[in-house]
């Protein structure tokens, strides 16, 4: 798509405040493929103060009504989901077939599901000589990665709007052509002026004076820890609402009686998928150290065969590319042994920030390759003695997003489930659910997003009592 050089503010497409810019790059080829206006704290004023004017009637419009301008936001998307695909290609460097299926797939999906929520969630309730009514939360500032890019503004625009809120949209600096993308569906599915407002620009500028506006009633950012922490103490400071979708270190738990080749199979797919650069990758394996020396040599197997670019993308951008060659060379001089990839520059990548997919051994719990997110193809092998050496072990993080178990029998692995300090565990490699709670304990954050607790979110109960 070609990019446009405004704001959609309003309802409609407007120059920014100042001239500042942003270059969009294709991470497979290092080009510049499109420029963004870096919004300012004078646009972001704007687009909430849009999203003001627009409250009050998009709160008050019947949810069958919203339900119906979802659904129509959710045809648009569908109408362009090739699009959607081509741009999450060229600006993160998603290979084409993950772009369709995931980039583009789970953002219909996920659009869809709230067309039907809003139509049928019980935005009143009865309780005693009580009715709770579940009203709008008001004007939501939401804050974008860029290894999602399109799923992860539909998991918050969307449940916003079909709560009755209004949102303004700072997305990644990477990723914003997929951004104006999805303003452009808004638009065409008729959505009134002001309820979805976009303001691309940096995140120290725009993505701050969003977090930081008194007009905005709720921050929901997706991202890294560090600027989670700041959001958050914005956020408390001004006693508003926050949401935070931040890192993790989850952990793939493989018990002795588990299927052991597919468990190291799939999960080092998991791993590689998006280049690594997924914020509930299960970047530790844990296997039983009896069966610990076969899991490498499968492991090693496995990752092999994502070097290639058709099987596994560039990263992100040239920072991104060094920080994770960083996290390589520091995983070896910590003593974990490399048997799959490395910190070279692969050969089939000429121009391009690729990286190998790569495999460590001997690693243990304490090591930073086995602590600090990574978010890129690495994955750490680290042995355990018994259950509760492994419980112990896949605990031992600051963070909680997600997490796999594996064993012959499924209450077995429930069981352990059970013990694990973390938001989604998939037992068997259970398939993704976009209608299940998403979100962190401990520090991989606050809140939950995607189905029927996402819509929650967004919402403030009120009781009336007769
Ligand atoms: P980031 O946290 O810097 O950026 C995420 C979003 O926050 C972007 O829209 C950015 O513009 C904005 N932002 C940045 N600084 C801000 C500020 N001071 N105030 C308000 N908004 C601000 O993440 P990144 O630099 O793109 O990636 C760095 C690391 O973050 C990654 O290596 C990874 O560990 C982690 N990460 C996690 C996720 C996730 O899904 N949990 C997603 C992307 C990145």
């Amino acid at each position: 798509m070609k990019a446009h050089d405004a704001l959609f503010i309003g309802g409609t497409w407007r120059a920014a405040a100042g001239s500042g810019s942003i270059e969009v790059v294709n991470p497979a080829d290092e080009q510049v493929i499109g420029t963004v206006p870096a919004g300012d704290a004078q646009d972001v004023d704007a687009a909430v103060r849009a999203a003001r004017d627009a409250f009050p009637g998009w709160a008050a419009t019947p949810p069958a009504e919203r339900a119906a301008h979802l659904a129509a936001l959710r045809d648009q998307l569908a109408a362009r989901a090739d699009e959607i695909a081509e741009t999450v290609t060229a600006e993160l460097g998603a290979p084409p077939v993950l772009a369709q299926k995931v980039h583009a797939g789970l953002p219909i999906a996920v659009t869809g599901s709230y067309a039907e929520l809003a139509a049928t969630y019980a935005f009143e309730e009865r309780i005693g000589n009580s009715t709770v009514l579940h009203e709008p939360v008001g004007v939501v500032g939401a804050i974008t990665p860029w290894n999602y890019p399109l799923h992860q503004i539909t998991a918050k625009v969307v449940p916003a709007l079909a709560a009755g809120c209004t949102v303004v949209l700072k997305p990644a600096e990477d990723t914003p052509l997929v951004a104006q993308l999805f303003a452009e569906a808004v638009e065409a599915a008729g959505l009134p002026a002001g309820v979805f407002n976009l303001v691309t620009g940096l995140g120290p500028v725009a993505g701050q004076a969003l977090a930081e506006h008194p007009g905005v009633d709720l921050v929901s950012f997706t991202g890294s820890t560090a600027v989670g922490r700041r959001i958050g103490a914005i956020a408390g400071g001004a006693v508003k609402r926050v949401a935070l979708e931040l890192g993790g270190k989850s952990a793939n738990v493989i018990l002795p009686s588990a299927d052991l080749a597919k468990a190291v199979n799939v999960g080092v797919a998991n791993v590689m998928t998006n280049s690594g650069q997924t914020c509930s990758a299960w970047t530790r394996m844990l296997v039983h150290t009896d069966q610990y020396d076969e899991a490498v040599a499968l492991a090693a197997e496995a990752a092999a065969k994502y070097a290639t670019p058709e099987r596994m993308g560039p990263l992100v951008n040239g920072g991104q590319r060094e920080r994770v060659r960083g996290y390589i060379a520091r995983g070896v001089e910590e003593g974990a042994r490399l048997v799959a990839g490395g910190a070279q520059t692969p050969e089939y990548a000429g121009t391009g920030y690729y990286v190998r997919p790569t495999v460590f051994a001997d690693v243990t719990p304490e090591m930073a390759i086995a602590q600090e997110e990574i978010f890129g193809p690495v994955l750490s092998l680290i042995r355990y003695r018994d259950v509760d050496d492994a419980v112990r072990i896949a605990n031992g993080t600051v963070y909680g997003l997600a997490g796999a178990v594996w064993a012959g029998d499924e209450a077995e692995a429930v069981a352990f489930a059970r013990r694990l300090e973390t938001g989604q565990v998939d037992i068997n490699g259970g398939r993704f659910n976009p209608l299940a709670p998403f979100g962190g304990y401990k520090q991989s954050g606050i809140g939950r997003e995607l189905g029927v607790h996402g819509l929650a979110e967004y919402l403030h109960t009120k009781s009336l009592q007769f």
